[in-house]
């Protein structure tokens, strides 16, 4: 063994390892699903998962658009450790508790078991985030929901191109984005042709962006002759041929190297209208509200993760006399990003929960205005925690064996994809002028922690005095959505976090006794149990 160098993070449970995740799992409803997310938590830890994360990024999927005699084909081919994450994904039903399991705290069972199984590798989820948000907007079109909610939920992953009726399971994808704007979908020029009786269309254009195209079935946004309308679109027909769905190029992209994203052109492809046509924006946010759930958990893991590797890194490693956890300025780093990281998942469970809870009017208003807010903030800050905890190890966290530089490159997507900062950001101002129930939903969630704090009772009262001046101006919209983040937050750990993450992320974020960087908090006797809180134990 080399000397002062940490022993490997692995064979450990990431559940059980994670105080925050085990106590928001019970508390929103979920005690229920334990085993499933700690055999989750096992897997993740154990060598070969990790290697297949590994393996899944350093072998990224090749485009194939042609057979050998000239004839189309259109698939991407991936490393079978991509297809070793996606069995085990699909088989613990990440894509599809709730909707199996309908019962009190599903959503939120699906929240931990993802947030868990994403430490391992991040590109596979995304198919996996795609086929479970596919499901609510399907709804909308019984017959249709019929025909592939079971395909969809089945938990039999079974890859290759053929017809659904003959799979044992299917996933699903999207495509919205186009060349000329992605959230500006209304710019969409790809036409839908109608062909006759039942929604069938046959739809002409490009998509800009279309990841994980080797789905076999997908969400796609184009103009019919009513106006922009949603479509369900596969890419095998019913009789074995191939739909003329054409892959022109894998995008060469920053982020997880295991997942493709293309570009793809539809010349004449078959599809079947979902929900109203000329209301496709409106079906599909069915899909854009489950997907932005995943961009918190997404977040949340990264930065988990990535502290979960700078707790174990520091407290092996010494230097100038001591371990690095115990050197007081690196303590002040670690517990800044421990309760950033606390909030984070905090939030993103009670985000879940409301989820679960929609069929209550105040849970549906609050779960409006708190996933546009949840995914606003928790992406912005993923990136800065991951750098972070990337610089924690020195030069091995700039290597790619460590995993922080997969982290790294993964970490600005959620904040992109499903609405980036500034188009999450105004669509909380959107709510609050359209539904206004939802700032009703948003303070009595944040009151129900008043009275335990003055700084909490003050940054309440400041919100509100600055949400009724500021009359939703846009140039506004970054400063309110990140205050109104902080304040949730701080409300959801005044009441179930543990207590010093608390008082630091009070004193810090809302009281803004805090610098510009990780690691510039009132120093504290409360450092060491924090940062041991966040302490993955071997
Ligand atoms: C890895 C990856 C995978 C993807 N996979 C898919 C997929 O499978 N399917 C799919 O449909 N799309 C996919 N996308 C596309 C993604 O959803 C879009 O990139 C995103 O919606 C932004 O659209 P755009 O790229 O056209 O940027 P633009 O719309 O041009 O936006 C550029 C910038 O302007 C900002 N902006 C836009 N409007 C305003 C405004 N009114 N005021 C202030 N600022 C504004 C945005 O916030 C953004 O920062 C993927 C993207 C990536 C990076």
């Amino acid at each position: 063994m080399s000397s002062n160098q940490p022993p490997p993070l692995v064979d450990y449970n990431l559940f059980e390892s994670d105080a925050p995740l085990r106590e928001s799992l019970e508390r929103e409803g979920a005690a229920w699903a334990h085993d499933l997310v700690a055999d989750l938590g096992t897997l993740a830890g154990t060598q070969q998962a990790i290697e297949w994360g590994f393996q899944a990024n350093a072998n990224p999927p090749q485009l194939r658009t042609h057979d050998r005699f000239g004839n189309r084909i259109d698939e991407v081919e991936f490393h079978p450790a991509w297809h070793e994450l996606l069995k085990v994904a699909i088989g613990h039903g990440l894509h599809a508790v709730p909707w199996r399991e309908p019962r009190p705290g599903a959503h939120v069972a699906r929240a931990a078991a993802f947030h868990i199984w994403s430490q391992v590798e991040g590109g596979h989820g995304c198919p996996v985030s795609m086929t479970y948000a596919a499901v609510p907007a399907l709804r909308q079109e019984p017959g249709l929901a019929g025909q592939w909610e079971p395909l969809m939920t089945t938990l039999e992953y079974d890859p290759g191109l053929r017809p659904a009726s003959t799979k044992q399971g299917v996933l699903f994808g999207m495509a919205m984005t186009e060349r000329q704007g992605g959230s500006d979908v209304r710019a969409n020029t790809t036409r839908a042709v109608p062909t006759g009786a039942n929604g069938e269309h046959l739809l002409t254009g490009h998509k800009w962006f279309c990841s994980a195209p080797m789905c076999d079935a997908f969400l796609v946004l184009a103009q019919a002759p009513g106006g922009l309308s949603c479509f369900l679109l596969p890419r095998v027909l019913p009789d074995g041929t191939r739909n003329r769905f054409h892959i022109e190029r894998l995008k060469d992209k920053l982020g997880n190297r295991s997942n493709a994203s293309s570009e793809i052109e539809l010349d004449g492809a078959w599809a079947v209208l979902v929900g109203e046509e000329g209301r496709g924006v409106r079906t599909i946010i069915e899909m854009v509200n489950h997907t932005r759930l995943d961009c918190v958990i997404g977040s949340a893991s990264l930065m988990r993760q990535a502290v979960a590797q700078a707790t174990h890194h520091t407290a092996h490693r010494s230097a100038f006399g001591k371990l690095l956890s115990e050197q007081p300025l690196m303590a002040n780093v670690l517990a800044d990003l421990a309760i950033e990281s606390e909030a984070t998942t905090i939030l993103m469970m009670r985000l879940a929960g409301a989820f679960d809870r929609a069929a209550d009017p105040s849970e549906a208003h609050f779960r409006r205005i708190g996933v546009a807010i949840g995914k606003y903030w928790t992406c912005k800050r993923a990136i800065a925690v991951v750098a972070e905890a990337l610089e924690c190890h020195g030069g091995n966290g700039y290597v790619e064996e460590s995993i922080l530089p997969r982290l790294y490159r993964e970490a600005p997507l959620n904040s992109i994809w499903e609405g980036s900062g500034n188009v999450n950001a105004l669509d909380v101002l959107r709510a609050m002028q359209r539904e206004p129930e939802s700032v009703t939903a948003y303070f009595s969630e944040v009151e129900t922690a008043r009275a335990a704090d003055a700084r909490l009772d003050r940054a309440i009262d400041e919100l509100k005095r600055d949400l009724s001046n500021s009359n939703g101006v846009e140039s506004q919209g970054r400063r309110i959505v990140e205050r109104m983040a902080m304040t949730l937050q701080a409300a959801q750990l005044m009441r179930h976090g543990d207590p010093s993450v608390a008082e630091v992320f009070l004193n810090s974020r809302l009281d803004g006794d805090w610098g510009h960087t990780f690691g510039t908090l009132q120093p504290s006797s409360q450092f060491k149990s924090v940062i041991e809180r966040h302490r993955p134990r071997l």
